[in-house]
């Protein structure tokens, strides 16, 4: 099947009992039971129901994969990920990511014995330098939140096979239209279904999609040990949004190239993140392994005093100043103090996300009004 057919009907089963074509939101918390044990493969909504099995088989069917789970937040699937874990072993991750990911790796699972390697995972030497034989997780993340790096999969995946270590991609920022990890060699893929795959800016929500069966059965075992399981209205929120991710990311597409020239071209504008830019560092990996370059951007102003960057980031109309990204409508927002303000100061700098930079999510708009609003804007 096609991508756009397969987005249309992944998932979708007319309901048995009535026909619905929708997938009913089944607001229940547990299921009658014929006798002791003699039950519909439905016992107790934390561990099965029928709105999040239909969403995590489209889940599955969008990324290629096997399986799918689905969780209250793409943080609480990061967290199953990392409870794969025990004290002792180790993992390495990018050292430009989503902050909230830095977070829950560093305050929450550092205390209990996981250590955390952070590195450029966009310069592959650098992982394989940082294996050590207890590394048992390379966690990268690509584009990056928000400076747009670029991390080679296929050739990260090959590191992680040669040391027995487990490959997990954040796949957020280009969402499973541009990009399919496990078809690369990763053994997970993890989103934050709040952004592309929601669409809408109406739902928290998060995945992890993956082929080997013994590692679905670990991961399905932390969902329903664990709890942090999305409620039906939010699958069916998700669901629904999945049926036009293709029509989204083709404009979030085309508008982020129009955008991205744009203010590249712009004399107030004295760096510009994107990873479509054919002098983008990693241009040529991103090239083969993505399908499109997608809305997501960052960018310096000239005049980076902080006043200038609050005054720009406080007059767009139509870019709405919030957290979060991936919906319809465009959003700009400042990482330094918003998105990864978790991230201490000096870490950031170093890592080249300064307290000046601006990052836009684009929507899907008529790209000619957010030009004019960022122009108007910038000034
Ligand atoms: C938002 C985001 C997350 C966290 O997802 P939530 O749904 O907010 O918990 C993780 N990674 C990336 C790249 C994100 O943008």
């Amino acid at each position: 099947m096609k991508t756009a057919t397969t987005y249309v009907h992944a998932g979708a089963q007319p309901d048995p009992s009535t026909g619905a074509i929708m997938t009913p939101i089944f607001q229940t918390s547990t299921y009658v039971q014929e006798a002791p044990g003699k039950n519909k493969g439905f016992e107790y909504a934390r561990s099965q129901n029928p709105t999040r099995q239909a969403l995590e088989t489209a889940l599955a069917a969008l990324e290629h994969g096997q399986y799918g789970l689905a969780f209250s937040s793409g943080v609480a699937a990061t967290d199953a990920v990392i409870k794969l874990l025990v004290p002792g072993d180790e993992v390495i991750a990018p050292n430009d990511m989503y902050g909230g990911t830095y977070r829950l790796f560093s305050k929450i699972f550092a205390p209990f014995g996981i250590r955390f390697t952070y590195v450029d995972t966009s310069d592959i030497n650098n992982i394989a330098k940082a294996i050590t034989p207890q590394t048992r997780l390379i966690w990268i993340e690509t584009p990056t939140n928000p400076l747009m790096s670029i991390t080679d999969i296929a050739a990260t995946a090959q590191i992680a096979k040669e040391s027995g270590a487990l490959l997990c991609v954040d796949n957020t920022f280009a969402s499973p239209y541009l990009q399919n990890p496990l078809t690369l060699g990763a053994d997970i893929v993890m989103h934050s279904s709040t952004k592309y795959l929601g669409g809408h800016s109406d739902v928290i929500q998060g995945c992890l999609v993956m082929n080997d069966t013994t590692l679905r059965d670990k991961l399905y075992f932390i969902q329903k040990s664990c709890g942090a399981v999305p409620g039906p209205m939010d699958c069916f929120l998700v669901l629904r949004g999945i049926k036009t991710l293709h029509l989204r990311m083709q404009r979030h597409c085309e508008n982020g190239e129009k955008i991205a020239h744009y203010l590249r071209n712009h004399p107030g504008i004295s760096k510009v993140f994107w990873c479509g830019f054919s002098d983008h560092p990693n241009y040529e990996v991103a090239r083969r392994q993505m399908n499109g370059f997608g809305g997501m951007m960052s960018f310096e102003l000239k005049d980076n005093r902080p006043e200038n960057v609050t005054r720009v980031l406080s007059s767009t109309h139509l870019f709405s100043l919030a957290e979060s990204l991936g919906g319809v409508e465009s959003l700009i927002n400042h990482p330094a103090t918003m998105t990864h303000a978790s991230i201490p100061r000096e870490e950031r700098i170093k890592n080249g996300l300064t307290d000046s930079l601006i990052r836009i999510s684009v929507g899907i708009e008529d790209a000619d009004d957010l030009i004019e609003d960022l122009n108007t804007a910038i000034g």
